[in-house]
């Protein structure tokens, strides 16, 4: 479990991500840190890509339906302007962010901003997503979440898309995608080539 190091003392900031495939409790994992700092009577804002539109406009909102509102932006710039006099910024949904996140993520943690991220680590074909890895290479703190394969039960670090077509963003996950170890990811991947 990730414990916060020194919230109240620290002078800088720094950047955590929370990284996984779906149905792994990232934003579960996002939410519960960003409730401890509200605890903690930090200031905190969310900010989540205008593309993520599957459940509510203005909150992050996790499949458990514990929930947080946030504020949807069209690009990460958006962020640095709407996070003055903040000290703690959460980012859901960070891989459909364009790649001057990480760089704003930088600018955050050196004012002095908490940056806590979460995002889906590769896409359905298995490719790193986004900005998510420049900014696990930025990170101090990164926790990377696992699902159960649902053809097994082994732990689970890939997102197998069960439907046709290319598109990177392909919404109303339920349905669309499940969680699959390796081997079930690889096997997968080649009985589709094979059709
Ligand atoms: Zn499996």
């Amino acid at each position: 479990m990730f414990l916060e190091p020194n919230v109240n003392n620290s002078k800088t900031g720094w950047i955590e991500v929370v990284c996984g495939s779906m149905f792994s409790g990232k934003t579960e994992e996002l939410i519960r840190r960003l409730k401890r700092a509200k605890i903690a009577n930090l200031k905190v804002e969310i900010f989540k890509p205008m593309i993520d539109t599957r459940y509510h406009e203005s909150e992050v909102v996790s499949h458990d339906a514990n929930s947080i509102m946030s504020t949807p932006v069209s690009s990460s710039q958006n962020i640095l302007l709407l996070s003055s006099d903040v000290q703690v910024v959460g980012i859901d949904e960070a891989q459909f962010f364009d790649d001057g996140l990480p760089e704003v993520c930088d600018r955050l943690a050196e004012k002095g901003v908490r940056v806590i991220i979460a995002g889906l680590d590769m896409d359905f074909m298995g490719r790193p997503f986004g900005p998510i890895p420049a900014l696990l290479a930025k990170a101090e703190y990164i926790t990377k979440v696992h699902a159960i394969c649902v053809r097994c039960g082994a732990l689970a670090n890939h997102s197998y898309r069960l439907v046709e077509g290319d598109s990177k963003v392909l919404l109303g996950e339920k349905e669309s995608y499940e969680p699959r170890c390796r081997e079930c990811f690889n096997k997968g991947i080649s009985e589709h080539k094979q059709k």
